[in-house]
């Protein structure tokens, strides 16, 4: 039907003086906003319009992101043992003090941050993955990039492969370091190497791994990495808003005889300030004092960095999140809250645990999984390569046999925080899985089970992705 020009312009939330402007922009005749029009230019009108309000209110959400002003990245450092992890972070370390000229005090505050001109960037401070794999446990995200240490005398290792695992997990992006390149029997050839034995294609041979020398020793190739670090961080365009509430990761705590609970984390979110209520899981706490990785007192801390704080009356787990709460009252209330809900919990858990590949198999089909994720161990590679060869022809389109680790050695208690994280499982041949292992796997509910017979292994891996594939009546 035809319309009015100021009954469209009511109809669309606008004035008479706006509608007439498009009018005459999109070449409509018209003598006043009391003139009809016909349909269709009345329907093009509309169309018009709803065309612009959606770019609008893009670039308005476009504008609000950008006013959120960018964070610095988080970095942890994983590896196989003795490749390098703890000099590289000493390394860091050290070149912040010498930029600050003074030796200054630091205070070990679970991270610490590292200035270049380009950027900064924040380094987790504890070696290796355990501490990190507790952290994604409890469902926090801490690292945006996980740099890999490979000594390139020694290339991959067992542990090199369980921490590329982990970070994969994590869904951080990878940066490698062949560090030890100021030795001679240092060959970064050798990490490429085995790098592409492993699917992973360096930037060298035309893949998207970054593969960095270094020397944790020299400080050789360190600009380099803490440069390439600031790049993938800039594509990730990380941002995080000041003004917020305060939330983030509780990185580590102590008691301590003198001070009482010292508790160490790391603000993602918003500004903690002294004198905030904080709750982070069980416990609360209200912010008494701060202080930084220079020994300072600080009265504030916003995204990124990482404090030492004083107020919490019992221990917060690490890995747990904080965010901030009004008063005493909420820290209270929500605390409590959550312990009964645990209680609740731990006394209906026991029936409702996985304890076998059938249960994980149940639940997987329950949540539509199509996905089934392995940790794989054996007694020689050649076991393990044969068994992913032949794994390799079960996974199919429907369902995918995800290996996440394949390793030489027996199951470990890293391999149960990883299968339980991921919901996976765990399948090991030859290799028995130590007590407190198999202990730790049943706790957690993640299905461990030990075979002699590859192709025993292999029955059970075409048994779960079969009943992936069967429907469920
Ligand atoms: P982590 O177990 O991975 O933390 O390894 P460390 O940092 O403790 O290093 C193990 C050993 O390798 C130590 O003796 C270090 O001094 C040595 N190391 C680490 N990085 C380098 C390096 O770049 N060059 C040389 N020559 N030695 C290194």
């Amino acid at each position: 039907a035809k319309i009015r020009i100021y009954q469209l312009a009511k109809e669309l939330e606008m004035s008479n003086e706006e509608l007439l402007k498009i009018l005459d922009d999109m070449g409509v005749a018209y003598k006043s906003h009391a003139s009809t029009l016909e349909e269709d230019t009345a329907q093009a009108v509309k169309e018009l319009i709803g065309e612009q309000r959606v770019a609008e209110a893009a670039r308005r959400a476009e504008e609000a992101r950008k006013a959120i002003p960018p964070r610095p990245p988080v970095v942890v450092i994983m590896g196989h043992v003795d490749h390098g992890k703890t000099s590289l972070l000493d390394y860091l370390r050290k070149s912040r003090i010498a930029e600050k000229e003074a030796g200054g005090i630091t205070q070990h505050v679970g991270a610490f941050e590292v200035k270049t001109e380009g950027g900064t960037v924040v380094f987790i401070d504890t070696p290796g993955h355990e501490a990190f794999t507790t952290i994604r446990q409890r469902g926090a995200k801490v690292a945006d990039i996980a740099v890999i240490v490979i000594a390139a005398t020694e290339g991959v290792m067992p542990q090199t492969k369980e921490a590329i695992a982990h970070a994969k997990a994590s869904g951080a992006k990878i940066i490698y370091a062949a560090n030890k390149m100021d030795l001679p029997g240092a060959d970064i050839n050798r990490v490429y190497q085995d790098l592409m034995q492993m699917g992973i294609v360096p930037v060298a041979y035309g893949g998207d791994a970054e593969v960095l020398p270094i020397s944790a020793k020299t400080g050789q190739g360190i600009p380099e990495l803490l440069e390439t670090i600031l790049l993938i961080a800039e594509l990730e365009d990380l941002r995080a808003d000041p003004k917020a509430e305060a939330q983030g990761v509780i990185l580590e705590s102590r008691m301590d005889k003198q001070a009482g609970a010292l508790v160490s984390l790391l603000v993602q979110q918003g500004t903690l300030r002294v004198g905030d209520y904080v709750v982070a899981g069980e416990h609360w706490g209200k912010i008494r004092a701060m202080s930084d990785a220079d020994g300072k007192r600080r009265s504030e801390a916003g995204p990124g960095s990482a404090v030492q704080v004083l107020g919490f009356s019992e221990l917060p787990v690490a890995g747990e999140t904080f965010f901030w709460v009004p008063d005493q009252v909420a820290a209270k209330e929500i605390t409590e809250e959550r312990i009964e809900e645990r209680r609740a919990r731990e006394s209906q858990a026991e029936a409702g645990r996985t304890r076998n590949l059938a249960d994980l198999m149940r639940r997987m089909r329950e949540s539509e999984q199509k996905e089934i994720n392995l940790i794989l161990r054996a007694d020689t590679q050649g076991s393990l390569e044969a068994i992913q060869n032949i794994l390799s022809k079960e996974s199919g389109d429907e369902v995918k046999v995800n290996v996440l680790l394949a390793a030489v050695g027996a199951p470990s208690e890293s391999d149960v925080l990883l299968a339980s994280t991921a919901h996976g499982a765990i399948l090991s041949f030859n290799v028995n899985p130590s007590g407190s292992v198999r202990k730790m796997a049943e706790q957690k509910g993640v299905p461990l089970q030990s075979f002699r017979v590859i192709y025993e292994l292999i029955d059970e891996i075409r048994r779960m992705v079969k009943g992936q594939r069967e429907p469920v009546f």
